[in-house]
């Protein structure tokens, strides 16, 4: 059996200070891979709380720094908490800011971008089980990204 202090069942609340969460550490945004640039994660409500269905992450961007440009069949809910940046949702860019939502579909090739010299942080909250994201190659980009202006602006995997 695990001894760990949040496994216990009990309702609790979690304090935070600064963009960051009493006993839950700064982790690497993904262990493997490329195509991602000074971004991390904090993994808020997710594996040490086994009754829930969903998780709940923070992601936070550095200025200058992207996601990996990727899709899944799993769907996005992200509400920005900190700073400003941009979304690529496939053919679309959106700038994003304080408290925006944006709402990610299944299959959706998508990335963020804090390119508005400012982090972006953002909650990310997905379902507890879930597909792992695939990152495009070439043709797939080819085939399913028109828009100039997007081919230009997407960070692809080196
Ligand atoms: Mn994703």
């Amino acid at each position: 059996m695990s001894h760990n202090k949040n496994k216990s069942g009990r309702s609790k609340v979690i304090k935070s200070k600064n963009y960051s969460w009493e006993g839950i550490d700064k982790h690497q945004y993904k262990t493997k891979g490329t195509g991602f640039k000074d971004i991390h994660r904090y993994s808020l409500l997710t594996d040490d709380f086994p009754e829930l269905n969903a998780h709940t992450r923070y992601f936070e961007i550095q200025a200058g720094g992207y996601s990996s440009l990727e899709f899944h069949r799993h769907p996005h809910s992200v509400i920005v908490l900190r700073g400003s940046g941009s979304v690529i949702l496939e053919n679309e860019i959106h700038e994003i800011g304080l408290h925006d939502l944006v709402f990610i579909s299944p299959g959706t090739i998508h990335q963020f971008q804090a390119d508005k010299n400012s982090p972006l942080g953002f909650l990310c909250i997905v379902d507890r089980y879930r597909d792992k994201p695939v990152l495009p190659d070439e043709n797939l980009i080819e085939q399913r990204i028109k828009d100039p202006r997007i081919k230009v602006k997407i960070k692809k995997k080196s």
